[in-house]
């Protein structure tokens, strides 16, 4: 009899798998794939890690999670400075002091600030019905449509005058010369790649690759006191109150022969005709030293039935139904319903620390 069943190796399985072991309980953990890591699994390739499903950077402010994270890796020194390519032009992310200057000309923040609130002046936005107007009213016309319309329209398939004001409730712009783009305390790339902080998570631990729960749930069921469910919470249920919608990406991944492609880890593409949204340049996250590159496009679409899901649409349709789905869950007796799949939320890494930190105590103190 094992005390935990996992389902999932991805980040949440792991940490929580991790803890369970450390104090002495005896833990089985399923995958359904192949190999373990779920969505932040890197390869590495003519020495470069490659983010498979999406770049992922480490960040937090968070103590506690930061000492836990970095007791599997060494974090090196990245910051992410995004870049936006606009029909040629690059402009520096997130709206901070250098991308006005390069819009405006404008050298200090009482100017940036008054070209700003002149062009939210100018739009005359009453009433905010759709997403153009919000984010006309929070950061004025040009922002808009060179940094973010595009990008958005791109990200949803749908044109920003169609879109609920809610997706955009904050565009936060900084008026000092900073392009971090987070603002946390601690941030970087673990220097031997994520997959290898799963596995160091993970060690000593049983664990059963392409092992799927949903088709052996009977087997499995009753050899655990306790079952850590990290899959889609609709899936659990058999899709039995409908289907719970996400957004996803397409990767097109390429191998260049040549050292370096875009001189950055990040590019944006924010105008609509550019079909991608970011080309990702890897070796830039962990500073790689290799005569060949590889880049990845983003490609957004809209999630059919076997995609990765990667993004919860949290509509009131969709939350409607998670949380009938929930009602379902509280039934389910020592099952829990973890994880960015689990509870149908955008978790960044952190996060997902934190809430199996967090689960673990609750369960275990
Ligand atoms: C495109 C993208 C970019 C991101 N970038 C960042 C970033 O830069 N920084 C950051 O902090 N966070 C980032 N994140 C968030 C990060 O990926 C998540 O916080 C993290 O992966 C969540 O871990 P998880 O274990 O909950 O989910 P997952 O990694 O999805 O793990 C779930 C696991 O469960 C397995 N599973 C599912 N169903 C079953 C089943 N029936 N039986 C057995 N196994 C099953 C899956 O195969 C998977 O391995 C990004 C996310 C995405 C989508």
């Amino acid at each position: 009899m094992y005390d935990y069943l996992i389902v999932g190796s991805g980040l949440y399985g792991a940490s929580f798998a991790r803890q369970a072991a450390d104090k002495g309980l005896k833990v089985l953990v399923v995958e359904k794939d192949n190999v373990i890591g779920g969505s932040i699994r890197t390869e590495k390739k003519d020495e470069i890690d490659i983010h498979l499903f999406g770049a992922h950077i480490f960040h937090t402010s968070d103590k506690e999670v930061y000492d836990f994270f970095v007791r599997f890796c060494t974090l090196n020194n990245f910051i992410n400075e995004p870049l936006a390519n606009y029909k040629g032009k690059l402009y520096h992310l997130p709206f901070n002091m250098n991308t006005f200057y390069a819009l405006w000309g404008t050298k200090t923040p009482q100017e940036a600030k008054a070209m700003i609130d002149k062009q939210k002046r100018e739009a005359k936005i009453e009433k905010i019905t759709n997403l153009e107007e919000q984010a006309i009213s929070l950061v004025g016309k040009d922002v808009y449509e060179i940094l973010v319309k595009g990008y958005t329209e791109k990200q949803w398939g749908r044109s920003c005058t169609e879109l609920d004001p809610s997706i955009i409730r904050r565009l936060p712009c900084r008026f000092v010369y900073n392009n971090n783009y987070f603002n946390d305390f601690y941030q970087g790339i673990p220097i031997e790649g994520y997959t290898h902080v799963i596995e160091q998570m993970l060690k000593n631990i049983e664990v059963k690759t392409s092992t799927d729960f949903i088709k052996n749930r009977e087997a499995l069921k009753g050899l655990a006191k306790r079952i850590i469910f990290t899959g889609p919470i609709d899936q659990y249920f058999d899709f039995k109150l409908g289907e719970l919608s996400y957004r996803t990406l397409r990767f097109e991944t390429e191998r260049l022969e040549q050292e370096d492609y875009q001189g950055n880890a990040v590019v944006n593409y924010t105008e609509r005709e550019v079909p991608y949204t970011r080309i990702i340049e890897h070796k830039h996250f962990n500073n790689a030293k290799s005569p060949v590159t590889y880049i990845t496009k983003e490609y957004p679409k809209e999630f059919v039935k076997g995609d990765r899901p990667y993004y919860p649409i949290n509509d009131e349709k969709n939350m409607s139904l998670y949380n009938s789905y929930l009602e379902l869950a509280k039934q389910e007796k020592n099952v829990y319903f973890c994880g960015r799949l689990g509870q149908y939320k955008y978790f960044d890494m952190d996060d997902t620390i934190r809430a199996s930190l967090d689960m673990f105590k609750k369960l275990e103190d």
